[in-house]
């Protein structure tokens, strides 16, 4: 059977969120000058009721502006939430050993963020509406870097992304699209900590990206 399109969620339109992502992008032609004018506006954002009031920090991205390959992650989770990074905690341990030990390339040479930037409450998935109200954030930030490949960690992140509403093991082990870029989808590492077995289709999953984006594969 074809995958579903997932229903389109109706969020109400907020051109004055647009309006400022506009004006932070007319900025500069800095990548990186474009992503701290985003930054600054994601702290002041409140258009989730029940996240906004609760976060300690917005959580808006890490890496490198002119990244050809960007990880995109569900939320914040306590320790990003506190630090105000992604991908610090225990996940953020094992995303790091699959970029470094596995991919053989450095962190600080990928780009990092997240569907939402505030923290959904007890870890839970953010709601569509949520994934929605933060999705300006995400296209801007994909705009700015424009990268060759995305690797999308996760259902909420592979569902929300490519609006569909199968489930990551049939999204995994093939290539998707989006925007131009060429996407992976896999395991989001905190699944991973929670069922280690399935750290081999991740390692395919990887290995299928590297070999996407031309680089030496470990066997
Ligand atoms: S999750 Fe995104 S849209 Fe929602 S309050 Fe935080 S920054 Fe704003």
């Amino acid at each position: 059977m074809s995958p579903k399109p997932k229903s389109p969620q109706t969020v109400p339109s907020d051109p004055a969120t647009q309006a400022k992502i506009a004006a932070a992008l007319a900025l500069s032609d800095q990548r990186e000058e474009c992503l701290l004018a985003l930054a600054k506006i994601v702290q002041g954002c409140t258009r989730c009721p029940i996240l906004a009031p609760r976060r300690t920090n917005t959580v808006f991205g890490s890496g490198n502006p002119n990244a050809e390959l960007v990880f995109v992650g569900e939320g914040p989770g306590a320790d990003e939430d506190a630090q105000g990074l992604p991908f610090v905690g225990r996940s953020g341990q094992l995303l790091t050993d699959i970029i470094e030990k596995g991919m053989r390339i450095s962190r600080s040479e990928v780009y990092i963020c997240n569907i939402v930037r505030c923290r959904p409450p007890e870890n839970r998935r953010p709601t569509d509406e949520e994934a929605a109200f933060c999705r300006p954030f995400l296209d801007a930030t994909l705009g700015v870097i424009r990268p060759k490949y995305l690797c999308l960690l996760g259902a909420t992140a592979a569902q929300s992304l490519l609006g569909t509403t199968e489930s990551i093991g049939k999204l995994r082990g093939r290539a998707h699209e989006y925007r131009g870029a060429q996407v992976i989808c896999t395991y989001h590492p905190s699944y991973l900590l929670r069922n280690p077995a399935a750290k081999r289709q991740t390692w395919e999953d990887i290995k299928l990206l590297l070999q996407i984006m031309g680089r030496k594969v470990s066997p």
